[in-house]
Parts: C-alpha cells; sequence; structure tokens
C-alpha cells in the first residue's frame, strides 16, 4: 500500500515537473502514440487537403495536435521541406537578369503564432479574427527558423524574394514590416499586404492576383511556399509548389 501511495506521488511529481518543463515523459509517450493514431489520420488527411474545408480541429485532438507542435515533429516537419526547397533551389539556373522570384506566405511560414495558437488550444476554437488582430498587433511573431535560413539562402543565391500576406495592409502592414525585419527577414524584393481594394476577396483570388502581377512585370516565379493550400491554389503558382505543415487552422 505505501508502494503505491509512493508511486502515485512520483507519477504526480513527474506530470507537474513535465508540464513546467514543457517535457513529456516517456510513459505519456507511449499512451499518446496509440491514442493518437485516429488524430495523426486526421492531420494528414488535413496536410494533403483531404478534409478542406475544417473551422477547427477536432476536440479530441487537442492533446495530439499540442504534443505535435511543441513535441519536436513540427520543426522537424517545418526543416524536411525546407530541405527538400534548398535542393530543388540549388539546380534552378539563375539568370542575374533579377526576374527570378520567389513567393513565400508570411503567417506560420516566415513567421510564427504558434504562441497565439497555444491559447486557442491548437485550433480546437475557432477563428477568432478580433483576437488575432490583437497578437498581430504585438508584432511578436517569432521567426520559423529553417524558413528564415531557407529566405537567407534564396536572397544570397540571386533570387528576387516576394512576401504575400492576407493580413490587413492598412491596420498591419507597418507592425508586420518591423515585426519581420526584427525577425531577420530584410533583403526581399516587395512585401505584398492586402490594401483595401482587394478585402472581401478569398484568399486564393487575392494572391492569384498579385502574382498574375509579377508574372507580368517579367518575373519567373520559380517556387512558391506557404502553410495553406490557398497559398498554393489558384494561377500563376510558380513553377513549384511547397506546403509547410499547419494542423492548427485553414485558411479557405
Ligand atoms: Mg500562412
Amino acid at each position: 500500500m505505501v508502494r503505491r501511495v509512493r508511486e502515485i506521488i512520483a507519477m504526480i511529481f513527474f506530470a507537474v515537473f513535465s508540464s513546467a518543463t514543457g517535457l513529456t515523459p516517456p510513459y505519456w509517450n507511449r499512451g499518446a502514440a496509440a491514442s493518437c493514431s485516429p488524430c495523426l489520420s486526421w492531420r494528414l488527411a488535413a496536410e494533403v487537403n483531404n478534409v478542406e474545408p475544417w473551422r477547427t480541429v477536432p476536440a479530441h485532438c487537442f492533446s495530439c495536435i499540442g504534443a505535435y507542435i511543441t513535441g519536436g515533429q513540427y520543426q522537424h516537419d517545418l526543416r524536411f521541406v525546407v530541405e527538400q526547397i534548398l535542393s530543388y533551389a540549388d539546380g534552378i539556373p539563375v539568370a542575374g537578369d533579377g526576374f527570378d522570384a520567389w513567393i513565400l506566405d508570411v503567417d506560420d511560414t516566415c513567421i510564427s503564432n504558434v504562441d497565439y495558437y497555444k491559447v486557442k488550444r491548437y485550433g480546437c476554437e475557432p477563428y477568432d479574427p478580433a483576437a488575432f488582430r490583437s497578437w498581430a498587433m504585438e508584432g511578436a511573431c517569432p521567426a520559423i527558423q529553417s524558413v528564415a535560413e531557407l529566405f537567407t539562402t534564396l536572397i544570397g543565391s540571386g533570387f528576387k524574394v516576394f512576401l504575400i500576406t492576407g493580413r490587413d495592409e492598412e491596420t498591419l502592414g507597418q507592425v508586420t514590416i518591423e515585426n519581420l525585419h526584427r525577425e531577420g527577414f530584410v533583403g526581399y524584393e516587395r512585401i505584398i499586404l492586402r490594401s483595401a481594394a482587394e478585402r472581401g476577396r478569398s484568399a486564393v483570388e487575392f494572391k492569384t492576383e498579385m502574382r498574375r502581377r509579377l508574372v507580368e512585370q517579367g518575373y519567373r516565379i520559380w517556387g512558391n511556399v506557404g502553410d495553406q493550400w490557398s497559398d498554393l491554389q489558384g494561377q500563376f503558382v510558380g513553377n513549384r509548389t511547397f506546403k509547410l505543415p499547419n494542423p492548427m487552422y485553414f485558411v479557405p
């Protein structure tokens, strides 16, 4: 009996300790692996766009998606995609005429909203435009490190990098530019935000139109990187598109 009480106290201690430190004890991992199977299926289906459109992460997947985001696999997946991009970019014959272009999305591509979505139960709570705007106004989104390295490499290789974001230009333009600069995104060719005239258009329509203008200006879009399918769908999408992982929200 005493031994059992000791075991329970030890488990409580480990639970509190791991919660405080963000570590996950091995015994939780083993349990989580089995119980997360349906959520791993959901995540894969969401990433390959088989469950569109979805408004929230299934409530029962809160802990599994949280573990994915904070436990290292999300960062691993991001880095893996970036390695594929770098491998492709390395083989592109850069003409040197200033028209070899790449397009990068901003939110959860260049800079991360994970700290915000943590409060929103990793997407189990529905999109809250006012709360997200408040978060974005803080200008405190950290860089996604692997993409920051990609960004620097692309520019160093002679590509013109365009950042295209659905963020509202009027209200979030300045703070977004400052946030990006503070996080090391310096030297891009242009950042394109959603102007007042573009409000109300879907992400696919807006981004297609912005890419069309670049192509008409003579740019060759070699690659297009985003965490949402709506970054990569439509027209003038570029020679190759790269979907970054994001199981927390879906932008139609
Ligand atoms: Mg995004």
